[in-house]
This record gives structure tokens, C-alpha cells and sequence, in this order.
């Protein structure tokens, strides 16, 4: 079988000093790429761009998609204005992954979205975020570890019947790098996932094409084999559809 390839949608990081301070680069971070080939797809990032046709024409060349990680979502994005606890958003980031999202969808072609991702896929698709964990009631659990990425340090409890339950079971602990969090969830999806705060730490789409969010980042723990299964599955998933 031929391998499959995986669109791992990019993002751009602005120099901060050095000789260009504020100058563009095109990236993600290499734990996605080495997360995809160790499961056996074929990575291919995908660069920021606004131009619909430019996007759905990269999204003609994949069998999947990974949304990584990054910039807070712009609460304007689900109709909110930006609250002082607010990060650093990125319009053209939003404007790329909202594309990547409907183009996806449309296509049928399935996504795993991966923090950042979960949030956006959840507002692209309805739904809203708290624009930081706080605003979330009784939220006290530390989303934002001070740990090695590769470090796992809070418990998510996991929904029987979903993708995770196959791989996790009951429960998991997981690394966790977000301030932003799932509120309203989008019609159509269903929490499978929550951090002992309540926290939603994963959704799945209930019908169709497969999509699965996570809060956490299983691209930097994919030395586990845990983790890994979970790309194994998501890249199986690409096989299920049209070859
Ligand atoms: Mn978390």
C-alpha cells in the first residue's frame, strides 16, 4: 500500500532579534513531522497563505491533516471580543486554518487537530472557546506546565466508545501547553475527554469523515508508544478514504 501523506498546516514565527528582527519564517515545530514519519505517513508542511485556491489545491496533494499548534485564536473568530487574558493572535494564521478546516471537511479528508487546532477547528465548526483557562469555572488544574514537553503531568478522564478510549482506556496523563480552552462545543462533536477541572482535553466529530481534537501535544510525547498509536490511527484513518 502506498504510504499516506499527511498535511501538517504551518505557521510563522517573527525573529525577535538577530540581523531581521520581526522577519517571517514558515515552520512547525519538527516533533509533528518526526511524530508522522515514525508513525509511517509521508509528512508535508503546509505553508500560511490566505488565497483559497492556493489552499485548496495544497489540500488536493494530502490523504490527512494535523492543525498544530500555536497563536490563540482571535475571539472574533466565535463572535467575542478579546478579553485582557487574551495571547498573541494571528489573523492570516486564522484565516489559513479556517481554510484548511472547511477544505478538509468538504473533502472528507480526516484531521487531527493538536491544541491550537482543537480550538480552532471548535470555532471554525460553531462552537467557542474561554479565552483563558480561568474564566472557566473551577478551573484550577495547571494546563500551562512548567515541564519538559516530553514530561506528562495531569490526568485526563477518557469517555468509553471513543478513539482515545481505544488507546488510553479509562484515563492517561498528559502534557499539557494551553491557556485557551473548549467552551460551547460545536454541533455535531462530542467531548470524549476532560481534565479533572473539567477542562475538555479532546473532542471527536460523531459522524463522517473522522476528526479528533486533542488539548495536549501527543507530537512531542510520540516517543511513547501510546502516543504513537494515535498517529498510527489517524494515518489508518487516511487509508479508510479514498486512496
Ligand atoms: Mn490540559
Amino acid at each position: 500500500m502506498m504510504k499516506k501523506i499527511i498535511g501538517i498546516g504551518g505557521s510563522l514565527m517573527f525573529d525577535e532579534g538577530g540581523m531581521f528582527p520581526g522577519y517571517a519564517r514558515a515552520y512547525v515545530n519538527n516533533d509533528y513531522v518526526a511524530a508522522v514519519l515514525a508513525a509511517g505517513g509521508i509528512p508535508l508542511i503546509i505553508p500560511v497563505s490566505t488565497d483559497k485556491d492556493v489552499v485548496d489545491a495544497q489540500l488536493g496533494l494530502v490523504d490527512g491533516l494535523i492543525l498544530s499548534g500555536g497563536y490563540d485564536v482571535n475571539p472574533l473568530v466565535f463572535g467575542e471580543e478579546p478579553h485582557r487574558l487574551l495571547g498573541t493572535t494571528l489573523d492570516d494564521r486564522d484565516t489559513f486554518d479556517t481554510m484548511l478546516i472547511k477544505g478538509a471537511l468538504a473533502a472528507g479528508k480526516p484531521i487531527l487537530g493538536i491544541c491550537r487546532g482543537v480550538q480552532i477547528l471548535n470555532a471554525v465548526c460553531g462552537g467557542t472557546l474561554y479565552q483563558d483557562c480561568s474564566l472557566a469555572e473551577n478551573s484550577n488544574v495547571k494546563h500551562w506546565q512548567g515541564n519538559q514537553p516530553t514530561h506528562r503531568t495531569h490526568t485526563i478522564w477518557i469517555e468509553k466508545e471513543s478513539v482515545l478510549h481505544d488507546i488510553f482506556g479509562d484515563k492517561t496523563i498528559v502534557n499539557s501547553f494551553h491557556h485557551m480552552a473548549l467552551k460551547d462545543i460545536a454541533p455535531g462533536f462530542k467531548v470524549t475527554a476532560r481534565a479533572q477541572d473539567g477542562i475538555v482535553e479532546a473532542f471527536e466529530k460523531e459522524e463522517g469523515s473522522f476528526v479528533l481534537g486533542v488539548q495536549f501535544h501527543p507530537e512531542m510525547m510520540y516517543r511513547d508508544e501510546d502516543m504513537l498509536k494515535l498517529f498510527k490511527i489517524f494515518i489508518e484513518k487516511t487509508e479508510e478514504g479514498k486512496s
